[in-house]
């Protein structure tokens, strides 16, 4: 287990310092911003869809190596994915880092979110994790109000 965890921290050091999709997206049709005031992370997240599907999606923002690196393999995660599967996969993900996972039966595999296990065991860091999708679920929305973790 112990393996695992340290491969897990790699991923998520590797994302923290060099951010995927980590940019403005010039042809948005979506974008929302998002802040957690426990831990002082805001994350910006730009959407592009074409009918269903998100075409294109990055970030930007500033945080800490959790909320980076959760925003990075986000965008990574669900470029062409469909808003229906990224928001499946967003209940898969909120029950892994909130400890829950064993409730879900099925649901779309988490792939590389799964590095995100461990941060269940610190309440704290559940919310630095949580808030790259937080946004994106008001910017899937069109949401003018910032995205809070709160
Ligand atoms: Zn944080």
């Amino acid at each position: 287990m112990s393996d695992l965890n340290s491969l897990y921290q790699e991923v998520i050091l590797d994302h923290s310092k060099r951010p995927r999709n980590f940019h403005a997206l010039e042809n948005a049709d979506h974008h929302a911003n998002g802040f957690n005031p426990l831990c002082g992370d805001k994350v910006t997240i730009f959407l592009h869809l074409n009918g269903e599907r998100i075409e294109d999606i990055s970030f930007q923002g500033s945080g800490c190596a959790i909320s980076t690196a959760s925003a990075s393999i986000l965008t990574e995660t669900l470029k062409g994915k469909t808003v229906s599967e990224a928001q499946a996969l967003f209940e898969v993900f909120h029950k892994l880092v909130t400890g829950r996972s064993g409730d879900s039966n099925g649901g779309p595999p988490l792939g590389k979110l799964a590095v995100f296990a461990g941060v269940s065991e610190f309440p704290v860091r559940v919310k630095c994790a949580s808030l790259a999708w937080h946004t994106l679920r008001s910017a899937l929305d069109n949401s003018a109000a910032v995205a809070s973790t709160e």
